[in-house]
């Protein structure tokens, strides 16, 4: 069952529905990262390839590193007629994020399909997000209803982890959404030019404040296999996504610890404490001092990310010529 929300993170971000003329002529990308996938890949470019019959589309596989069969699979893929299909391999293994930010820059389509290897991300979900993309959206997320396969502390910690990002972030965050989602090209030309080190992928998607929405899908166990986003993967990951996200939060701590504790110090003083006062001003002001740093830090961390002041959605213009100047 896939319904629409119009939200992303319970914000409405477009209120009236955006009502495009279906393009007559268009290029569906669908890009796949894989590491070490070669147990499922198989499966999933089948059930990708029945899903995407009546769709013109290009399949790019990037190939994070595998140290199994994968890449071969997808050479296989390649030269099996029926779909067009483009690998790439990474030298190494340079994780998820930036695996899908080489397919994003390599595929060519109208709109980027990202999603799984590994069949957590149904295929057949793919028809509906070009329904929604045809009537104007230029994001269209897939939210999880259900996370079927995984361990308990992997489901908590990832619902924790979203309301906490949600909670800090400068910018609006979609609860329980991963990477699954369709994205305009304007949305992937602003995304691959960009040009960060450490991309928080989906951060920068919703960062661009393109209309976004969504539909709900049942999260199914991976098609075979385990996962490949090891508890350090997942902890880096996070962290990125705090950093690129929500920096001034961490860098801001200090700050307010230090004027706490300063007040605190106000407090004892006027109680005539000298030696409750003492510790508590002296921890205060060095904790602020290194607020100030922060601010600094955050003013040069903003400077170095580079992301430009605004980005252009459209533009409109009178056609009735230029006003005559008055003489
Ligand atoms: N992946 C990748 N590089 C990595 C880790 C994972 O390209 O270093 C791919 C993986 O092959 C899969 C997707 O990222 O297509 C999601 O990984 P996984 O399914 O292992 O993560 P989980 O669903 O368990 O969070
Ligand atoms: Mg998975």
């Amino acid at each position: 069952p896939t319904t629409p929300h119009h939200t992303a993170g319970g914000v409405p971000i477009a209120t009236d529905q955006p009502s495009a003329a279906p393009p007559r002529s268009f290029l569906i990308s669908v890009v796949l990262p894989c590491y070490n996938e070669d147990q499922v890949l198989r499966r999933t470019h089948d059930r990708l390839v029945r899903a995407l019959h009546d769709l013109p589309h290009e399949i790019v596989y990037v190939d994070d590193g595998s140290t199994d069969g994968t890449w071969p699979l997808i050479q296989q893929l390649a030269d099996t007629p029926g779909s067009v299909v483009r690998g790439v391999r990474f030298s190494r293994n340079f994780g998820h994020q930036a695996a899908a930010l080489a397919g994003l820059a390599e595929a060519t389509g109208d709109a980027v399909v990202l999603m799984d290897a590994d069949l957590q991300d149904p295929p057949e979900l793919i028809p509906s997000m070009a329904e929604l993309w045809f009537k104007g959206w230029s994001i269209v997320s897939a939210r999880r209803a259900t996370r079927h396969g995984e361990t308990q502390l992997k489901k908590s910690s990832a619902y924790l982890y979203y309301r906490l990002l949600a909670r800090l972030s400068d910018q609006p965050v979609a609860l329980d959404t991963g990477d699954f989602r369709l994205l305009d090209r304007k949305v992937v030309d602003f995304v691959t030019s960009l040009g960060e080190k450490e991309l928080f992928l989906r951060g920068a998607i919703s960062w661009t404040g393109f209309p976004e929405t969504s539909i709900t899908y049942e999260r199914d166990a991976r098609g075979a296999g385990t996962t490949k986003y090891t508890l350090r993967k997942m902890l880096a990951l996070s962290r990125t996504g705090i950093l690129a996200g929500a920096a001034s939060l961490p860098l801001r701590i200090p700050t307010y610890l230090g004027a706490a504790s300063l007040l605190g110090a106000g407090a004892a003083l006027a109680r005539g404490s000298v030696r409750r006062a003492a510790p508590l001003g002296a921890f205060g002001a060095q904790s602020l001092a290194c607020g100030v740093l922060g601010e600094y830090l955050l003013g040069v961390f903003r400077q170095v990310q580079g992301r430009p002041p605004y980005l252009v959605m459209e533009r409109t213009e009178s056609s009735h010529g230029t006003t005559a100047k008055a003489s």
